[in-house]
């Protein structure tokens, strides 16, 4: 998963980006209300969180205008006012969810993993295409026609839930490098074909039948043949 944070109180930023890598999550920080906008509209979110009052431009105007833009990421907003009023404009903005600061990490965590299974729509913690499933909290990966698994590596785990849920979809080796390593990454493209492959491995020894095609020139999807 892979999270936005938009946060110009610089402690509580570095304590949230600490708290959230612990917890698995890959997070991209940006401090102001601009920078935060053009970062949330290239999509390549699970889910935002908000701070309402930024420089440059609120929470409220990011949600309005990515939601404008057609992005669909689910958005926690943040704030350290609890006006009932505030929390309907943040809603109709197109917010998903309100936390009033200050906040238990405990309950951020929860409202987190709720947004997460509204967007992958699973309730138990599996994704799930053709023959496979992905259990989001081990990592593991089991053929659901014959019960074999395998732990997955960190990258190769994001590849694949990346690839799931997006199915249907052709991905870009562009979209799978931003989305796997970040706006900051240096990686080649090579890096994808190298973790392509060790995710295809991981999907021979399950026996799958769900295979990562490559379209020439294209990308990637995910491909299931029941034959
Ligand atoms: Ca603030």
């Amino acid at each position: 998963m892979r999270l936005l944070l938009v946060e110009d109180e610089r402690r509580m930023a570095l304590a949230l980006c600490e708290i959230l890598r612990l917890e698995n999550y890959e997070v991209d920080h940006f401090s102001d209300g601009a920078s935060g906008l053009e970062a949330i509209k290239s999509d390549i979110y699970d889910i935002a969180i908000l701070d309402v009052m930024l420089p440059e431009m609120n929470g409220f105007e990011i949600a309005r205008r990515a939601r404008q833009c057609g992005v669909r990421t689910p958005i926690l907003m943040l704030t350290a006012k609890s006006e009932i009023d505030d929390k309907v404009y943040g809603l109709d903005c197109g917010a998903d969810d309100y936390l009033t600061k200050p906040f238990m990490t405990k309950e951020l965590l929860a409202r987190l993993r709720a947004l997460s299974r509204r967007r992958m729509d699973t309730n138990d913690g599996q994704l799930r295409f053709g023959d496979i499933a992905l259990d989001t909290g081990t990592m593991t990966l089991t053929c659901t026609a014959n019960g074999l698994n395998v732990r997955l590596r960190d990258k190769e785990f994001r590849v694949l839930e990346y690839l799931i849920a997006n199915q249907g979809q052709i991905l870009t080796r562009d979209q799978l490098a931003v989305k796997i390593w970040g706006f900051e990454n240096d990686s080649e493209y090579n890096n994808v074909e190298v973790y392509m492959s060790f995710t295809r491995k991981k999907l021979g020894f399950v026996k799958a039948k769900t295979q990562i095609k490559a379209v020439r020139g294209v990308g990637y999807e995910l491909r299931y043949d029941d034959v």
